[in-house]
């Protein structure tokens, strides 16, 4: 019956994805979205991927939480995770809110008070917006008292971040990705468009028709490989050897940018000679890419009218990420190849708000609007703002909280928790540790849409809203701040996380009262001077608005370092960087590489994806991607089952024949709970950044074993 598919109303929103931000209509009837469209976002233009498309009905998957749930007193809390629906209560029992509140909020304030205020840490997401972000980060300095706080920026781009702040005074990008179409070339570095930013991967493939020179370096050969001028598949975990011996080529044959570097920048003596240890024949081998091709793609990218580097994941999660990304930086300092459109530095941003929630303060050393929390008159503002003192030590990130719950001492153990909306047992590297940590809180709340398997393990389980039940603002990888509107209403008594943030702030002691989301937004504009000029009515009507936007009336700016660079001086910095091998490297016990990394149709730990019908029918079991010679030399073939093992765990899943990896590397996503690759994952830090390398540690694979 046509009739049935009439949408009674159309909610203009935006994609719940990824970081490209793109902006959509959801078609909905009777409380329920029947399909989704396109529409002419500044990111997409119409364009939308597959889950864009078709990754909207999880918000009415019958796993949904609806009623808040308290842990079962004789539930264990090891062992036997379900995400069976009917085994729900053999572990927790229904509750009111009242009740559910009382118990997450008064034991979190019970151990605050008893153990101190370090003694608690929070987890915001970069899946909720920015006014969410805002209130977790502002509950958990002032209701708990410290900043120990933090979200899964620290796991992608961590180091990216602590690189541009460094170097050039911001951490976002400089350019939107649409300025690949005035780019003369572009450069993509550990990044696989096509997969995780699809609809900017189009607007790459739209310029490389237009005459782009495409450069794609990566140890995996993606999908961009196919229309790539020069595709550079180099060794995994040799970034800065490659790296550095372009910037041997741009230094020793004359094509850096004098002027540039005289009037912009401070530091390239350092880097000069820093480089000239790195030439491309030394480099070659431990890179595995040819002198010649080395040359040939650094006098390209030197010499190009306008040269554009965007980055992911493949950079940043490294031990030496902070690193990789200080030489991108010096690339592109070094040749005066930003502040024009066309050129510039744009680390791809995952979720679809990382960039906000780290922008709003859900990182453990920055207040708002990167403003450091060690800095006294930052800290005065805030204080002033909020109506109390604040702690002036950074607080702990993600990993580190992981440690400080386990081995903490008696000062610094973590006992309490409160996590919204993210999902740690199984994004956590070396996640076996995660979960035991997690198990061993005192008390541990956790608010979601579904029992991840991080809620689980929690003593309160609150009920959320999906992104389509609630209103707020998301800023994309381009610095877009974007409105998101509700078009759905949460299921049973599902609540919208501000309200629950609010009423857990009430159970700490602090008064909150904002009755509107816009309320929120405009005290951020206040401690925001980024986005000061964005007012919630210029959303309602334009939809998206680009920060910097300081003041009303301001167009906000789209390329930014056109004069100078938000630093101190006004000059960008050169940090030069030397070669730091993996923390694990492959030996004779476990003589492979394992990378993690996403699938097109799944997201991150896949909780969403794996519960929409489209999504999971294409790919609804685990795979793990080897090499077919690898494959063969094992003696399997695709569709066999292969086991992996590492020193911190072993997981069984579908080998896939995929010549994209290199020989003696496996790819396994890291969205699937039945081979939870994190498991394997190695938990060591980049000292900077503190991501983990994810991209980067030794196993051993076999044939056999049970998915
Ligand atoms: Fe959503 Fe990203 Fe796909 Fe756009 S490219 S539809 S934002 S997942």
């Amino acid at each position: 019956d046509a009739a049935l598919n009439v949408p009674d109303k159309k909610v203009d929103s935006v994609c719940p994805y990824c970081g490209v931000g793109c902006q959509l209509t959801y078609n909905v009837k009777d409380n329920k979205i029947l399909y989704v469209e396109g529409r002419d976002g500044p990111a997409n233009h119409q364009r939308l991927c597959v889950k864009g498309r078709y990754g909207f009905d999880y918000a009415h998957h019958p796993h949904r939480l609806t009623v808040p749930l308290i842990r079962r007193a004789d539930a264990p809390k090891r062992g036997d995770f379900t995400m069976d629906p009917e085994r729900v209560m053999d572990v927790f029992r229904p509750a009111s809110w009242e009740e559910a509140l009382a118990l997450a909020g008064g034991k979190l304030k019970e151990i605050r008070d008893t153990y101190g205020k370090k003694s608690l840490a929070g987890f915001g997401s970069a899946k909720g917006s920015n006014e969410e972000a805002y209130l977790f980060q502002k509950l958990v300095r002032t209701g708990f008292g410290s900043n120990n706080v933090d979200h899964c920026t620290r796991l992608c781009h961590a180091s990216s971040v602590a690189a541009l702040l460094e170097g050039i005074g911001s951490g976002a990008v400089s350019n939107p990705v649409m300025d690949v179409t005035k780019a003369e070339v572009v450069v993509i570095i550990g990044a696989n468009p096509t997969v995780n930013h699809p609809v900017a991967a189009t607007w790459i493939k739209n310029a490389v028709k237009n005459g782009t020179k495409l450069i794609l370096m990566d140890p995996r050969r993606s999908e961009m490989a196919r229309i790539a001028h020069r595709f550079l598949q180099f060794k995994p975990d040799t970034d800065v050897a490659l790296l550095n011996a372009m910037m041997h080529v741009i230094v020793n044959e004359g094509l850096v940018d004098p002027d540039f570097i005289a009037s912009r920048t401070v530091g390239y003596d350092e880097l000069e000679k820093n480089v000239q240890s790195y030439s491309p024949e030394l480099m070659a081998p431990i890179c595995g890419i040819d002198a010649d091709t080395i040359r040939y793609v650094a006098r390209l990218y030197a010499t190009s009218k306008a040269s554009m580097i965007l980055w992911g994941m493949g950079i940043s999660q490294h031990i030496h990420g902070t690193d990789n990304a200080r030489c991108l930086i010096s690339l592109t300092l070094m040749t005066g190849q930003i502040g024009r459109a066309g050129t510039g530095l744009h680390p791809l941003r995952g979720q679809n708000n990382v960039q906000g929630a780290s922008d709003a303060g859900l990182i453990p050393m920055m207040y708002p609007d990167y403003q450091r929390v060690d800095n006294a008159a930052a800290k005065e503002k805030f204080e002033k703002l909020w109506g109390m003192p604040l702690d002036p030590q950074p607080g702990l990130t993600v990993v580190e909280i992981m440690h400080a719950i386990k081995d903490g001492n008696k000062e610094g153990k973590i006992r309490g928790m409160y996590i919204m909306g993210e999902n740690p047992a199984m994004s956590d590297p070396d996640a076996n540790h995660a979960r035991e940590a997690l198990a061993a809180l005192d008390h541990l709340v956790v608010q979601d849409i579904f029992l991840t398997e991080t809620a689980y393990l929690a003593d309160v389980v609150l009920p959320a809203s999906a992104f389509a039940e609630k209103t707020g603002t998301f800023t994309n990888t381009d610095r877009l701040v974007q409105l998101g509107r509700q078009a759905l209403d949460p299921p049973g008594e599902a609540k919208q996380d501000l309200w629950i943030i609010q009423q857990m702030a009430m159970q700490l002691g602090l008064d909150w009262n904002y009755a509107h989301v816009s309320d929120v937004f405009d005290e951020m504009r206040q401690s925001m001077p980024s986005i000061g000029g964005i007012t919630w009515d210029r959303l309602e009507r334009e939809h998206a608005v680009t920060y910097p936007c300081r003041t009303e009336g301001d167009a906000g700016q789209s390329v930014v370092f056109t004069d100078d660079f938000p630093t101190a001086t006004g000059r960008a910095r050169f940090v030069p960087a030397d070669i730091i091998p993996a923390d694990e490297r492959p030996d004779a016990q476990y003589p492979m590489v394992l990378i993690t990394g996403r699938q097109l149709e799944h997201w991150h730990t896949g909780s969403m994806t794996r519960r929409t019908m489209v999504l999971d029918a294409i790919e609804p079991d685990p795979v793990a991607l080897v090499h077919p010679l690898d494959l063969e030399e094992m003696g399997g073939k695709p569709g066999d089952i292969v086991t992996i093992e590492s020193r911190r765990g072993t997981v069984s899943l579908f080998a896939r024949a995929d010549d994209s990896s290199p020989r003696g590397a496996v790819f396994v996503p890291f969205c699937y709970y039945e081979a939870a690759i994190n498991m394997l994952t190695n938990a060591a830090l980049d000292p900077y950044g503190k991501i983990p390398e994810f991209k980067y540690c030794a196993v051993r694979m076999t044939l056999g074993g049970e998915v």
